[in-house]
């Protein structure tokens, strides 16, 4: 039996009643295979965020490219694939603005130039990164059919804390005419510890989880998922790597880093 799609009207009631702010910063992880069917698909859950915002509400979602290597254009270039079908349609509505640079993360509403707008982030979520701003500006992190391993914010916290792990990376980029070769260090892991988020949030009663199309949603104020974070990363500083014993190749390539 083929699920009833929920109208926009019901998806903005269930982002209200989980508690999305009118007027706020939101910043969207979403997998949409998980809340469909939504009517109007991806666009019509974009269209919901936005009317649950408000016309003084900002929603940002990740938007950066798949393809380190080759140059990024913000008004062609896809979003990686990882990042669902949602961000990709986003970046390329009407009124988004999108970053000049690899790292990007597209936004719509008054705020959008201030998260957006920055300089090349590397690694990618620093203090002046997009996920930089919506923490500095207090908005909400809203995780639509996916849990915090795809949550940005703790990488931005990983980085506060200062972690002591990272994975060698490097990027293309367009300088004076010429392609030149970034080398940098990535707090990057298998990120699926990152779920210890939510125990921290639950028991402080500082996330919503509730119902939003078919999927569940969890929603938290950057600070208090970044702030939780830190204070966790400071009293163990690998906290969010699968220990050596536990065999996951991508975390035990973090620590060597
Ligand atoms: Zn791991």
């Amino acid at each position: 039996m083929t699920a009833r799609p929920f109208s926009r009207g019901q998806v903005v009631d269930q982002l209200r009643a989980l508690g999305v702010q009118p007027g706020g910063v939101l910043l969207v992880h979403t997998s949409f295979r998980a809340v469909r069917p939504i009517e109007g698909g991806p666009l019509g859950l974009i269209d919901a965020l936005r009317a649950a915002l408000g016309p003084v509400g900002t929603l940002v979602m990740p938007s950066w490219t798949g393809d380190d290597e080759a140059p990024f254009d913000p008004t062609t270039t896809a979003a990686a694939e990882d990042l669902g079908a949602t961000a990709d349609l986003f970046w390329r509505q009407r009124g988004v603005v999108r970053s000049d640079h690899l790292q990007a993360f597209a936004a719509i509403g008054p705020r959008a130039e201030t998260i957006v707008k920055t300089a090349l982030p590397l690694p990618p979520h620093t203090p002046d990164s997009p996920v930089g701003r919506v923490h500095d500006l207090d908005g909400q992190v809203l995780l639509l059919g996916v849990g915090h391993d795809a949550d940005t914010s703790l990488h931005l916290a990983e980085l506060m804390a200062k972690v002591p792990y990272g994975i060698p990376r490097h990027c293309m980029i367009e300088q004076d005419g010429r392609r030149v070769r970034i080398d940098y260090r990535e707090n990057d892991h298998c990120c699926r510890r990152f779920a210890l988020a939510d125990d921290w949030l639950r028991v402080r009663g500082l996330q919503a989880e509730g119902p939003v199309g078919h999927g569940t949603a969890r929603l938290a104020r950057a600070r208090d998922i970044v702030g939780l974070a830190v204070d966790a990363i400071r009293q163990q500083p690998t906290i969010f790597l699968h220990e050596p014993r536990e065999g996951c190749a991508e975390c035990d390539e973090a620590r060597r880093g």
